[in-house]
C-alpha cells in the first residue's frame, strides 16, 4: 500500500514533510484529468506552461540576493557526490582568489554536520556560488560552459531544475513547475513567487522603476523551455514525447489566447 513516505523529491535526498506529501497528493488528486500520463510521468501540462524568466545574470540588479546566496542548495544524491568531488580540484584552481582557492585545499566541499551531499556553505553563500570574469554565478556551472563539458552530471540536480519541479509519489513521477497552486507542496515553495521577478511576469509588470530590458516582459516564456536540455537528460526517451505534448498544449493555448 502506498504511504505518504513514498513522496520524495527527485535528486536529492532531502526529505519531503508530511505535509508536502499531503498537499502534493491532495493536488494531483484534484488536477489529475488535466495531466497527462506518459511512461511513469505524469505532466502537469498547465504548471509546466506557466510563465518564467531566468534572467539569471541580471538578477543581482534587481534583487537583494540571488537565489545561490543565504543559504544552501538541496543535499545531492550519492551517486552524483563522485562526480562533484572528481571536478573540484579543477574548478577549484580556476578561482581568482587565493584565499578561496586555499580554502577548497583545507577543507571539503561538502557540510559534515548535514546530511551526506550537502553543499557546505562559505561567507553565507553556497560555496560553489563564486566570482568569475567580474560576474557572480556558479562555479560548476562556469566550469562545465568553459570546458565544454555538459552541466547536467556535475551541477547539483535540485539547481538546475528551477522552476521545474519532478516529484516521485510512488505511483508515477509528478513533472511540475512552482506555480500558486504546487507552492505548498514544490520543493520551491513560495519564495521565488513572492521575491523574484523570474518567477511573476506580473510583478514585473508592475515594478515600473526597472530598466525594461532587465526581466524584460516580452522574454516570459514556459517554464518547461527554460529546461530542455535537462529534461532530455533526465528523461531519455520519454523526452520528445513530453517535449511534443508540452509543445501542442502550448500553440493550442497561444491560439485560444
Ligand atoms: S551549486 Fe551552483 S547553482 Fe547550486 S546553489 Fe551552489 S552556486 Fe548556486
Amino acid at each position: 500500500m502506498k504511504t505518504k513516505h513514498a513522496f520524495r523529491y527527485v535528486g536529492t535526498p532531502d526529505p519531503m514533510t508530511e505535509r508536502e506529501a499531503y498537499h502534493c497528493e491532495k493536488y494531483i488528486k484534484k488536477n489529475k484529468a488535466k495531466m497527462i500520463q506518459a511512461g511513469q510521468y505524469l505532466v502537469d501540462v498547465s504548471a509546466l506552461l506557466s510563465l518564467f524568466h531566468l534572467d539569471c545574470w541580471n538578477c543581482r540588479r534587481v534583487h537583494r540576493e540571488t537565489c545561490c546566496e543565504g543559504g544552501q542548495p538541496y543535499a545531492v544524491e550519492e551517486w552524483q557526490i563522485p562526480i562533484i568531488e572528481q571536478h573540484v580540484p579543477a574548478i577549484a584552481s580556476r578561482l581568482s582568489d587565493d584565499q578561496e582557492r586555499t580554502n577548497w585545499q583545507a577543507e571539503n566541499v561538502w557540510d559534515q554536520k548535514q546530511p551526506s551531499g550537502t553543499i557546505r556553505m562559505r561567507h553565507g553563500n553556497c560555496l560553489f556560488y563564486q566570482e568569475n570574469n567580474g560576474r557572480y554565478g556558479c562555479a560548476i556551472h562556469a566550469y562545465a560552459e568553459q570546458t565544454g563539458q555538459d552541466v547536467q552530471p556535475m551541477k547539483p540536480l535540485s539547481c538546475q531544475l528551477y522552476p521545474i519541479d519532478l516529484i516521485e509519489t510512488g505511483e508515477a513521477i509528478l513533472l511540475t513547475a512552482v506555480t500558486e497552486e504546487t507552492s505548498s507542496f514544490s520543493r520551491w515553495g513560495t519564495d521565488y513567487l513572492e521575491q523574484f521577478y523570474c518567477a511573476s511576469q506580473e510583478r514585473r509588470r508592475q515594478a515600473v522603476h526597472l530598466d525594461g530590458k532587465l526581466f524584460a516582459l516580452d522574454g516570459y516564456r514556459p517554464a518547461y523551455e527554460w529546461n530542455l536540455p535537462l529534461l532530455r537528460y533526465l528523461l531519455q526517451e520519454k523526452a520528445n514525447r513530453i517535449e511534443k505534448i508540452l509543445a501542442d498544449s502550448h500553440s493550442q493555448a497561444s491560439v485560444q489566447a
